[in-house]
């Protein structure tokens, strides 16, 4: 990095300067990924400016990092479980959130909101505002099916409510006539204390969905 730096052709405009510009960016970018494998363990150096940088790699102490390195074999492990930590009600989302984060992982996507309190207007427009209750959800997107997760209520949403749509319906199980229930490919899973274990829905397979036809295709 010292050699392309201080090159002489840096102090020239035009296509070499260009070149050795971008090389010393993808070098930064390496040198960063170099430095989330070290464990800072040659000691910090003081700055001028009275910041703490790592001996060996050059890290700022105490900066978030805005890479992450993930190993190829075993568990990847980003973040650790956060839950909201405050009593207070903020004056919106963005104050309150704690992390707000979505990864897609192998097809699958995985997005977890945490947030305190906050205020928010109930209709865009209005000028009325309710609050909204601290919460932690996680959510996982596969195939067109939504599985969400908060403190309250474990959800399937198996089709998104499309624009313009009716809002659908509402019940408990023991509300609904079995006619009804009958068209649902729904089934309850309990133990014999007669507590709920699992719930299952019944996916209907769409003929692209089946692997024999994929083997056939590739
Ligand atoms: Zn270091």
């Amino acid at each position: 990095m010292d050699f392309v730096s201080t090159h002489p052709a840096l102090r020239r405009q035009g296509k070499q300067a260009d070149r050795l510009a971008e090389i010393y960016q993808q070098l930064g970018r390496l040198w960063e990924f170099l430095a989330l494998q070290c464990n800072h363990k040659a000691g910090w150096r003081k700055t001028r400016e009275g910041h703490h940088v790592c001996r060996a790699c050059g890290t700022v102490r105490g900066t978030t990092e805005g890479w992450i390195l993930l190993s190829h074999n075993g568990t990847k492990k980003i973040g650790c479980k956060l839950s909201p930590n405050s009593k207070k009600t903020f004056r919106n989302k963005r104050e309150a959130t704690i992390v707000k984060d979505t990864i897609e992982f192998h097809g699958a996507k995985v997005h977890v909101d945490v947030h305190n309190s906050y205020r928010s207007r109930l209709f865009r427009d209005s000028t009325l505002d309710i609050a909204v209750s601290a919460e932690r959800i996680a959510r996982l997107e596969e195939d067109g099916i939504e599985c969400s997760i908060d403190s309250h209520i474990a959800s399937l949403k198996l089709r998104k409510h499309r624009r313009g749509e009716r809002p659908p319906y509402g019940a408990f199980i023991w509300e609904l006539p079995n006619r009804r229930l009958q068209k649902f490919p729904l089934m309850l899973e309990y133990d014999n204390r007669g507590e709920l274990v699992q719930v299952s829905i019944l996916r209907q397979v769409r003929s692209e969905d089946q692997p024999g036809q994929k083997a056939r295709r590739s």
